[in-house]
C-alpha cells in the first residue's frame, strides 16, 4: 500500500495573501483540494495524511475529509521538517510519498514514476536539470555552473521503513527544506527520477493569479495670476504669472499625490493636507508628497510607473521637462525612464487655452513593496 503525505502547515508568506495560500481558491477549488484530489485515481494509494497548522486544521479537514475516507488531516509543526515527522507516525503504507501541497499540477505519470523507482531502489525524486547556472554564497558567489545539477520536487517517494529510519535522527532544531535532504543526510544518495515542468509550486503572488499592480489617476488644476511663483514637479520655472493656491499650488506634484493615495485607496490630497490648516500655508508640495509616499509605503506599495501630462498654453515647458522629471524620479525612488511627462497646450480653447488655468493629469501603477 502506498502512503503519502501532503504538507500544508506552512503560511505560504512568499505569496502575500491574507490567508494561507493552499485555501486560495482558484477555479472554484482550493489550492489544497486539488492537490489532494491529484492522488486519488491512483489505485495503489490507501491513506492521504495532510499536515495543516492550528489555524487551518479545521478548514482543511471540512475541504478533504469529504473527499475520501484515505484522508486524514493531521496537526504539522513549526517548520516543514517537524511536519513531516509528525505525520510519519501515521503511516502504514511500504513506500510514502511525501508531496509539498503547494504542487497542485503534479501527474498522474509522475506519482507511477516515484512510486516504481521507490519500490526498485528504496527512493525516487523528481527533478529537472537546471537551465540557469547557480551560484552559492552570502553576498559573493562561487558559481557551481549548471552540469549535473538539479532542481528538485516532489513527491518524493521513499521506502517507509527507510525515511520513518532518517526522521528519526533528526533533532529537534534541525530544518531541512524538503525529504530527500534528511535521506541523503542521514541514509544515502536519492535516486533520480524525471520531473515535470508543469509541477510547479505555487509561492509568489503572480502564481495565484494575482496581479501584482494597482493604478491610480489624479488630476488638478490651478488658476494662473500674476504675482506668484510657477512651480510644477518641485522646479521654479520664470514666467511673468503663477500659479494660486493655499500651498505653493505645485500642480504636478498635487495630481501625483492624488494618484498615489487613490492607488493604495486613500482620501485625496484635500483630506490629508487640508487647505484650512494653516501648516500647509505656502507649503512645499515636495515635502507632501514625501508624506505621500510615506503613506504608500505604509500600505506595503510602491510606485513602478508613473506618467503625467500638464495641460497649459504657456509658458512653453519642454525645456523644463527634462529637470521636472529628474526631480520627480528622485522622489518617487524611480528611475527617469519610468517616469513620463508630456505636455500639451488646448489651442487657445478654453481657460487653459486662454492662459487663466494650468491642469495635470497623472496616472500610476503601483506594486508590492
Ligand atoms: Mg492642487
Amino acid at each position: 500500500m502506498i502512503s503519502v503525505i501532503i504538507a500544508g502547515a506552512g503560511s505560504g508568506s512568499r505569496s502575500k495573501l491574507d490567508k494561507n495560500k493552499l485555501l486560495f481558491a482558484s477555479d472554484g477549488q482550493t489550492v489544497i483540494e486539488t492537490t489532494v484530489r491529484a492522488f486519488l485515481p491512483v489505485d495503489e494509494v490507501g491513506q492521504i495524511i495532510v499536515t495543516a497548522s492550528v489555524r487551518d486544521q479545521k478548514e482543511f479537514a471540512a475541504i478533504l475529509c469529504p473527499l475520501s475516507d484515505k484522508i486524514k488531516v493531521v496537526l504539522g509543526g513549526d517548520t516543514r521538517t517537524r511536519s513531516v515527522k509528525n505525520a510519519l507516525e501515521f503511516i502504514s503504507g511500504d513506500i510514502t510519498l511525501i508531496h509539498d501541497g503547494a504542487r497542485p499540477k503534479v501527474s498522474i505519470s509522475l506519482i507511477e514514476r516515484v512510486i516504481e523507482k521507490a519500490r526498485a531502489n528504496g527512493s525516487a525524486i523528481p527533478v529537472l536539470p537546471s537551465t540557469d547556472t547557480l551560484g552559492v554564497g552570502v553576498g559573493r558567489i562561487e558559481s557551481v555552473g549548471r552540469e549535473n545539477i538539479y532542481r528538485i520536487q516532489t513527491p518524493q517517494a521513499f521506502r517507509t521503513d527507510l525515511i520513518k529510519k532518517a526522521y528519526s535522527f533528526v533533532a529537534d532544531g534541525d530544518s531541512f527544506t524538503d525529504d530527500s535532504g534528511v535521506y541523503c543526510k542521514y541514509i544515502g544518495p536519492c535516486e533520480i527520477v524525471d520531473g515535470d515542468r508543469e509541477n510547479v509550486k505555487l509561492t509568489y503572488p503572480e502564481d495565484f493569479g494575482k496581479f501584482p499592480f494597482a493604478i491610480g489617476t489624479g488630476f488638478d488644476l490651478h488658476q494662473l495670476v500674476e504675482g506668484r511663483k510657477l512651480i510644477l514637479g518641485g522646479v521654479e520655472i520664470p514666467h511673468h504669472k503663477g500659479l494660486l493656491g493655499h500651498s505653493d499650488a505645485d500642480v504636478l506634484t498635487h495630481a501625483v499625490m492624488d494618484a498615489l493615495l487613490s492607488s493604495v485607496g486613500e482620501r485625496d490630497i484635500g483630506y490629508h493636507f487640508p487647505d484650512t490648516d494653516p501648516r500647509y500655508k505656502g507649503a512645499d508640495s515636495i515635502k507632501l508628497l514625501r508624506e505621500v509616499m510615506s503613506i504608500v509605503a505604509s500600505h506595503g506599495k510602491k510606485p513602478v510607473s508613473v506618467t503625467a501630462v500638464i495641460m497649459a498654453e504657456k509658458p512653453k515647458l519642454m525645456k523644463f521637462v527634462p529637470q521636472i522629471t529628474q526631480n520627480l524620479a528622485k522622489e518617487l525612488g524611480l528611475p527617469e525612464k519610468d517616469v513620463g511627462i508630456t505636455c500639451t497646450t488646448l489651442e487657445g480653447l478654453g481657460i487653459i487655452g486662454e492662459e487663466r488655468a494650468i491642469a495635470v493629469r497623472c496616472n500610476l501603477l503601483v506594486t508590492d513593496k
